[in-house]
């Protein structure tokens, strides 16, 4: 499960950014490209922030939606994962969206 290291992660960087403060709210941005199940990091969010900064904290977590631009015709494509096809037949789609993973927000208190 490669979520509990990429919490593990984020959960370092929180408390690196929070300067010996105390963490509050974190919202992760999660694009569904990242093959990064939103659930699983929520699951292990409590247990990583355990004994840091982020003891306690709430997690917010914003899905952000996957799209693309297709090479062809330049129109815009959905996707739902990283391989798709655009409505003109074409299947070289450019990634524009979703396959960010970011701290967007922190509250330190
Ligand atoms: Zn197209």
């Amino acid at each position: 499960m490669h979520e509990l290291s990429i919490t593990r992660n984020v959960v370092a960087i929180c408390a690196e950014q929070a300067a010996g403060g105390r963490v509050r709210r974190v919202t992760l941005e999660i694009g569904q490209l990242t093959a990064v199940l939103p659930a699983a990091v929520r699951f292990c969010f409590e247990f990583c922030a355990e004994g840091t900064a982020l003891e306690g904290a709430l997690l917010e977590i914003i899905e952000t939606p996957g799209g693309g631009r297709c090479r062809a015709c330049g129109g815009a494509v959905a996707l739902v994962e990283r391989y798709g096809r655009c409505s003109c037949g074409s299947n070289d789609i450019e990634l524009t969206a979703g396959e960010a993973l970011k701290i967007r927000e922190m509250d330190v208190v």
